[in-house]
């Protein structure tokens, strides 16, 4: 079951990759973007687990909506409320429930997923964090439909967020700044999708 605690454990996790990553994830931004999404990103992940430290929540629910929260006050990109809305609504689907399924996970996530393309207008293949977050909530389902446990099931997202991040090179961007490129955003790899995998695989190392 995810608890509280295990949603606290991502963050720390998440946080700490952000950290580390911030500089190659804002250097995939250069080419193709205003050079800031490491920036944004550790930005927006420190004020999440500060927040969180000083007022931990007692539920998987209200952890994400707390991130989701700080997110979209201090990220200042446009990743900053579309992670935000991903995060708010899978953490409203969970409800005030203490612990849940790793399938009623699977369905909060797939809400938020599909808030962030309501909110963005993004379609799969537009070259956005939905070509790593689409593909990761699929495989997650098929997971578990399979049988899997909850630990192999973050896994195969994670493995499935990481190939959707690097199919995105050979895209031409149609959404967000790198869109203004046209042709010329084509054979790079587009950072928000970068991101997306990083966090989506800090939840495979929260379950390991
Ligand atoms: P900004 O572009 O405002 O500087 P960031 O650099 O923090 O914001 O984030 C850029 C990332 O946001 C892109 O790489 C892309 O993955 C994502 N993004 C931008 N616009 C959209 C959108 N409309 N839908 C989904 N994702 C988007
Ligand atoms: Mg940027
Ligand atoms: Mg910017």
């Amino acid at each position: 079951p995810i608890d509280a605690a295990f949603v606290r454990r991502w963050l720390d996790t998440a946080a700490t990759v952000v950290e580390r990553e911030a500089a190659a994830l804002t250097e995939l931004d250069s080419p193709i973007g205003d050079a800031d999404h490491g920036t944004n990103m550790r930005r927006g992940f420190v004020a999440a687990r500060t927040a969180v430290e000083q007022e931990p929540p007692d539920t998987p629910g209200a952890v994400l909506v707390a991130v989701g929260r700080q997110l979209i006050s201090t990220v200042g990109g446009a990743s900053g409320p579309l992670y935000g809305t991903l995060l708010r609504r899978a953490g409203k689907q969970l409800g005030d429930e203490p612990a849940v399924s790793a399938a009623q996970f699977r369905d909060a996530l797939r809400a938020g997923v599909d808030g962030v393309a309501q909110l963005g207008g993004a379609a799969p293949g537009d070259k956005t964090m939905l070509d790593a977050l689409f593909p990761a909530v699929d495989a997650m389902s098929k997971a578990l439909d399979g049988g899997s446990g909850t630990a192999d099931a973050l896994a195969a997202a994670a493995a499935a967020a990481d190939e959707g991040a690097v199919a995105t090179t050979p895209l031409r961007a149609r959404k967000g700044r790198a869109s203004y490129l046209g042709e010329r955003s084509i054979g790079h790899q587009d950072p928000g999708a970068t991101s997306a995998a990083l966090l989506v695989t800090a939840f495979a190392d929260t379950a390991r």
